[in-house]
């Protein structure tokens, strides 16, 4: 049986978050014995609900130093975690903390290295993961030989672990190290994050709301109407706590110095250049639906789109239903359903 190390970090209140605990959800699954390491304060409950996780042993890098997400304390925190725990199979959650430096811990013991991983399984003894390749056109299954192995768990992939407990029944270790100095250059004096009501990318959210660029466009009366669209998607937004997506066209604009939607960003794009993002639900609304865009619909399964255009992409067996309707009227007439 493999040595498995769950390695994973605190959020900033010392709590664990739900990728985290998904995490530990995919060690589970596999019926392996496995260490736990964790990177940051953890707070005493966190600590106690971790315990109850099964896990052999719990090792712990904390303290000022390590608490910040950066890349050079994560790497040697983990790194150092590898090392004391002996496993040879590490499974971490692909967060923007360990998607940036588990590659680094790896190179550093010459492992290899499969990323987004989106299930796991076992045959003869040997441990396989599912990961998509080719801008998730190609689903493969594979395994290797090569230890260590790190593996990262593609958020939304694996039940949440839900234990709680009320006492510490593992044992804990806790490593003290010191950080060198050339790994102190770079410091996180404070985090800016927009306020919640404007926080549009929602991962969690069962609805995915995609604005195109027809909404930029000239419309009917031969005028651009950009702030009543804004205020449209805000509305529906607001009303239906929906995560915004955007097309390649749309956020573009912005990025040209065009007139755009203020609320899009490239990190809204969906679609072959964009994210994959895994909704139950999506709403397509004055987008085109050319293929590099619907590609990213790839887990979206119950789909909707508005369009003007009868022979749009979408109408080519692209989405469940599609409305063809003005979206400002249509969004309009919604959003006074949903405010009642
Ligand atoms: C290599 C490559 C990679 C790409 N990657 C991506 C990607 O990751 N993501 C992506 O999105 N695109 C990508 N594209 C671009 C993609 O092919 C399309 O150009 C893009 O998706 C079009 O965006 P759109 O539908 O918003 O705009 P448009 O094609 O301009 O469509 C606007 C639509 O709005 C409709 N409309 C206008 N007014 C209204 C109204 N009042 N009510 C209802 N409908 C209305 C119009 O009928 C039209 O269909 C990529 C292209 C290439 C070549």
């Amino acid at each position: 049986m493999e040595k498995i190390l769950v390695l994973l970090s605190t959020e900033q209140n010392g709590e664990l978050g739900k990728h985290a605990r998904e995490t530990i959800g995919a060690a589970k699954s596999l019926s392996h014995e496995f260490v736990l390491g964790v990177v940051g304060d953890l707070s005493e409950k966190a600590m106690k609900d971790l315990s109850q996780a099964g896990a052999d042993h719990m090792l712990i890098v904390a303290g000022g130093d390590f608490n910040m997400s950066r890349y050079a304390s994560d790497a040697y925190a983990g790194e150092q975690i590898v090392r004391a725990s002996g496993a040879v199979l590490v499974l971490a959650p692909a967060n923007s903390r360990w998607s940036r430096a588990l590659p680094g811990i790896c190179h550093r013991l010459e492992g290899r290295m499969d990323p987004q991983v989106t299930a796991l399984s076992q045959k003869d003894g040997a441990i396989y993961v599912t990961r998509w390749f080719y801008r998730q056109r190609i689903e493969a299954v594979l395994t290797r030989k090569c230890r260590p192995w790190f593996i990262t768990i593609s958020a939304g992939s694996f039940p949440v672990w839900e234990g709680k407990g009320s006492e510490v029944k593992t044992s804990v270790e806790r490593l003290n190290l010191t950080l060198p100095d050339t790994m102190k250059k770079s410091n996180v004096l404070s985090i800016k994050e927009p306020p919640t009501n404007q926080q549009t990318i929602k991962p969690d959210s069962p609805l995915l709301f995609v604005a195109g660029a027809g909404w930029t466009k000239k419309q009917a009366d031969g005028a651009v109407h950009q702030e009543e669209a804004e205020k449209l998607i805000f509305g529906f937004l607001d009303a239906s706590k929906a995560s915004l997506g955007g097309t390649k066209s749309v956020v573009d604009l912005a990025g040209e110095g065009q007139k755009s939607l203020s609320l899009m960003s490239h990190l809204h794009q969906v679609g072959q250049t964009g994210s994959t993002p895994r909704h139950k639900k999506g709403i397509a609304t004055c987008c085109h639906g050319e293929e590099p865009h619907v590609v990213g619909w790839r887990f979206i399964n119950e789909r909707r789109a508005i369009n003007l255009d009868p022979n749009c992409s979408w109408a080519h067996g692209k989405t469940d239903v599609l409305y063809v309707a003005d979206a400002f009227q249509l969004v309009k007439k919604v959003n006074e359903l949903l405010s009642r």
